[in-house]
């Protein structure tokens, strides 16, 4: 199967080539440390979390990099509000980030380099762009000059003169022209800064992202991600600085995710989130609610180029729709006790044992939703595909528990295929980082299962010899016991209310 990716640069899904065979490069633009992290700084991580773990699953050797912007005329602004030192603040914002993206399971992360920590790849890179005549010395400052990338705007699609109207950016009376962006800026008075060539300052937030990338992957490197709000000026200015300082290609691959909103009760519409509008929700606050596992779910369950709307209610289905699995485990381990987070062979590997055609077209089955969890995956990273795969795959388990009653009769075969299919439906999902732990799943360890399944059995049967007062009796029952009981296609399932 061929992986192809949607690249923002030639607007075209293209054949996925990595540079060097087996080996992908993947830079992500991360957060500026100033404020706690909200839900929109997750997105990008969990998104090229699960693509790095799909292209690990395709045997490539990933390194996956996203840098921390720890200085930055915001950071310096909020410092002098709350009177600390921007390094302090820095520090402290970094580290929720980071508690926050491993509470998520984004694992994946090989590097999280600090701007702080590179100046000194940061002003060799300045320097070259000085001797290659692509930047230019004013003051304390040095400006690239967009005049020596001839390509520059190839990215965005945009003209400099359309880029640059209504642009409050004119007021750069030192620049050459308003395209022109500052690569170094001195620094003021009480400012943080570094020893330069060019006098004491610190780096503009574009090279620092040219820099880093460069130093940890290459000159040239496989994927560059982000969001799609950063296409214009930002990763426009990335390639003009890095093409302009190298002669190379930068990044062969853009991937741009699609912008972050969330549902605002007052409007009832949805805003593009934002500090200033103040519909912000921190990652912390959204955990108090939500378990990682449903945000992670949450943020898979639309193609990654869409626009992703946060709100209460669709989280809260989220989760609803992730108990179906969990139920399914649940249920996959009392009827064969097989704990299906815990390994055993998949269905693929039991394929010989099926018993007859109902089996045979069970495993078949099965397997085509994994194959369809492959194909959607391969279509740009198809995640929202990939999910629904699995929703089948589990309606099939479901189904073929109900045909072959496992949770009453005892068949050694029926109840292998079925504890197989489960293992098969989480190391797939595994691929996404989803189904990682049990410690999710609804627990269901203090009530009796046995018995439960059997008043099932016994309802099933009152309800096909229409004795439904007998049925209904017997839902009653259970709700006594506490214990919720559905009618899916799949057949009947329970959980506790
Ligand atoms: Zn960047």
């Amino acid at each position: 199967m061929t992986l192809r990716v949607y690249n923002t640069l030639t607007r075209t899904k293209e054949l996925f080539e990595p540079i060097q065979p087996g080996r992908v490069g993947i830079y992500l633009c991360g957060p500026t440390v100033y404020k706690p992290s909200h839900i929109g700084h997750a997105v990008g991580p969990i998104i090229f979390d699960a693509i790095k773990r799909y292209l690990a699953y395709k045997d490539y050797k990933v390194s996956l990099v996203i840098n921390i912007t720890d200085v930055d005329d915001k950071i310096i602004a909020e410092a002098a509000e709350q009177g600390r030192e921007m390094s302090e603040i820095a520090a402290e914002v970094e580290a929720d980030y980071l508690k926050c993206l491993e509470t998520l399971g984004v694992t994946g992360v090989d590097h999280f380099p600090r701007a702080t920590e590179n100046i000194d790849k940061i002003i060799a890179l300045v320097q070259r762009l000085i001797d290659n005549d692509a930047a230019y010395v004013v003051g304390g400052d040095v400006y690239f000059d967009y005049t020596a990338a001839a390509d520059y705007g190839k990215l965005s699609g945009r003209r400099v003169e359309d880029a640059m109207h209504g642009s409050r950016d004119l007021a750069g009376e030192n620049k050459r022209h308003p395209a022109d962006f500052v690569i170094w800026k001195s620094a003021k008075e009480g400012e943080p800064g570094w020893d330069s060539p060019w006098g004491r300052g610190r780096p503009g937030w574009h090279i620092e992202c040219s820099a880093m990338s460069m130093d940890l992957l290459g000159e040239t490197f496989d994927i560059h991600g982000g969001g799609m709000d950063l296409i214009f000026p930002h990763h426009e200015n990335e390639i003009a600085q890095s093409e302009s300082a190298t002669g190379k290609t930068f990044a062969k691959y853009w991937l741009h995710n699609g912008l972050t909103r969330v549902k605002t009760k007052a409007a009832g519409g949805s805003e593009k989130m934002s500090k200033s509008i103040g519909n912000i929700r921190t990652i912390s606050d959204l955990l108090a609610d939500f378990s990682p596992e449903t945000i992670r779910a949450f943020v898979l369950s639309t193609h990654y180029r869409r626009p992703l709307e946060f709100s209460d209610e669709q989280l809260s289905a989220t989760a609803k729709s992730l108990e179906t699995f969990y139920r399914l485990f649940d249920r996959i381990e009392r009827a064969t006790g097989t704990d299906v987070y815990g390994g055993g062979k998949p269905i693929e590997k039991l394929a010989e044992q099926a018993d007859g055609d109902n089996d045979a077209a069970f495993v078949d089955e099965v397997l085509q939703h994994r194959l369809r969890f492959h194909e959607v995956m391969d279509d740009d990273f198809n995640t929202a595909g990939a999910i629904a795969s699995l929703h089948e795959m589990a309606g099939a388990i479901n189904r073929y528990i109900e045909q072959t009653k496992i949770e009453t009769q005892d068949n050694e075969t029926t109840k292998a295929l079925a504890a197989g299919a489960g293992v098969t439906l989480v190391n797939t999902g595994r691929i996404l980082g989803l189904f990682m732990a049990k410690s999710q799943a609804v627990e269901t360890d203090d009530v009796d299962s046995s018995e439960i399944d059997n008043l099932i059995e016994q309802r099933n049967a009152a309800r096909e010899s229409k004795d439904f007062a007998r049925a209904d009796e017997i839902r009653n029952q259970l709700s006594e016991m506490g214990i919720a009981i559905e009618d899916t296609p799949g057949g009947t399932i329970w959980r506790k209310a």
